[in-house]
């Protein structure tokens, strides 16, 4: 061929070559977690020491069961999450529904007991791996403050955009503050620039960042969402960083993610890859788990946490652990607050119910407590009550050791009692007059009510 038509040819590769690179670069995720921890550590050295906790703990927790009488996670308590949404929004399609936000919360929680629809994908030889984490996520009930919200804070912004170093986390940077993350888990929904999807930060950073951040085109599974991201994975994703996971390829050429269950893989995947797909690292012919949440390939081909995942996530809530107090947060149950659950949403025509009849004494002297993980119950009465409440066990031999904890609405813990007999009294009046919750526990079972002290 003469030059210009060589020419011609090269430059019509060029072209096709950089377009297919630009299509392939804006279908990849972008997970912006290990950019942002390397940024904080650039910044500010010393949070090093405070990541070395996390993993030191999480390493301790599992390899050698702690056998401390304080409280521990047993093997198969559900871990309750209460989550704040800060919906940070310059424009109405960044102010998203409660329905599309509610969405993301049932994805989060199929994906985190492996009950998602796409599990029947997983690939036959990873199936025994599989896990149901036993972490589920609720929206808040209970403010910091003891008092009754939804659990969403819709904030107005100026900001067009937010990039990955936690202006959204600020109400002086044009964000909304954290709320207490030893019992809450914060998740920012905003725009971000640039190709992030979303980051996390790293167990055993900073209070006051601590959470989860997720661009609004990638959160929940209905609305306007942005194709091949539009079923929830990024916050999966996310979370499972908050919860102390790394990528499945551990951040190196065939690094490691420090769970024992995930094959050794030599760097990430992205898309839609086939199973079985090998690299140079693969153990065997299995090869990648690809579909592993802790790849980057797309939302439609993730499907699985594994057992190990779970015991490196669940190692967080053991005894004196970074995340342990989430054993005591109390705020995903509504009737906690104060003031009692949020009154249902009435649709139109509105109508104006009667005023209820005042309880009577007899009935309201009692409170029989009612939550879905108990094989067991107690009465604790009166409430309110000045100077001493009984407590009695409706069937107290599904109880092992009965210890009762009181707490105030913050969750600090202001009375411990172990209790000998079905029917036990227990004195408060050191306590000021408030609302407390009581939960009385064995460290299998765990029953919460809440009494008045007068
Ligand atoms: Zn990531």
């Amino acid at each position: 061929m003469d030059n210009n038509t060589f020419y011609m040819k090269f430059f019509y590769c060029l072209v096709i070559f950089f377009l297919q690179v630009v299509f392939v670069a804006q279908a990849q995720r972008v997970c912006g977690s290990t950019d942002y921890t390397q940024k904080m550590l650039l910044n500010n050295p010393s949070l090093k020491a405070g990541f070395d906790k996390a993993e030191e703990q999480i390493n301790f927790t599992t390899t050698s069961r702690l056998s401390s009488v304080a409280r521990d996670t047993s093997s198969n308590e559900i871990i309750y999450i209460p989550v704040i949404i800060h919906v940070i929004y310059k424009s109405t399609d960044q102010n998203l529904s409660t329905d599309q936000i509610l969405s993301q919360l049932k994805s989060l929680n199929d994906d985190y007991s492996g009950t998602n629809a796409d599990s029947k994908n997983i690939p036959v030889v990873f199936k025994p791996y599989a896990a149901d984490t036993r972490i589920r996520f609720c929206l808040a009930q209970v403010d910091p403050q003891g008092k009754r919200t939804t659990g969403i804070i819709r904030t107005y912004t100026a900001n067009d955009a937010f990039t990955a170093t936690d202006g959204m986390k600020f109400t002086a940077q044009g964000g909304d503050n954290a709320w207490d993350s030893k019992r809450y888990l914060n998740i920012w929904v905003c725009k971000l620039s640039g190709r992030t999807l979303g980051y996390s930060t790293l167990p055993g950073s900073p209070t006051n960042v601590d959470g989860v951040v997720i661009g609004y085109n990638v959160f929940g599974t209905i609305g306007n969402l942005s194709v091949p991201f539009n079923k929830g994975r990024t916050s999966t994703h996310e979370v499972g960083h908050w919860l102390g996971l790394k990528h499945i390829w551990g951040d190196a050429v065939c690094g490691s993610d420090n769970v024992d269950d995930t094959p050794t893989q030599q760097y990430y995947n992205y898309g839609t890859p086939t199973f079985p797909h090998a690299g140079n690292c693969s153990p065997n012919s299995n090869g990648d788990m690809f579909m592993n949440y802790m790849d980057f390939t797309d939302d439609a081909t993730m499907n699985m946490f594994t057992n190990g995942q779970k015991i490196r996530m669940r190692a967080l809530f053991g005894n004196n652990n970074l995340r342990n107090s989430f054993l005591v947060s109390f705020a995903c149950d509504s009737t906690l607050a104060t003031g009692g659950p949020l009154p249902p949403v009435v649709t139109p025509p509105v109508v104006i119910p009667p005023v209820a009849a005042p309880i009577a004494a007899s009935k309201k002297d009692t409170i029989l407590t009612k939550l879905a993980i108990k094989s067991f119950a107690a009465k604790i009465f009166p409430s309110p009550a000045v100077s001493s409440v009984t407590v009695e066990y409706v069937n107290a031999s599904a109880m092992g050791v009965k210890i009762i904890n009181v707490y105030n609405v913050l969750g600090s813990k202001v009375l411990t009692a172990q209790l000998t007999a079905t029917k036990t009294a227990l004195n408060i009046s050191s306590l000021i007059k408030g609302i407390y919750i009581v939960s009385i526990e064995d460290g299998n079972n765990k029953v919460t009510t809440k009494i008045v002290k007068n």
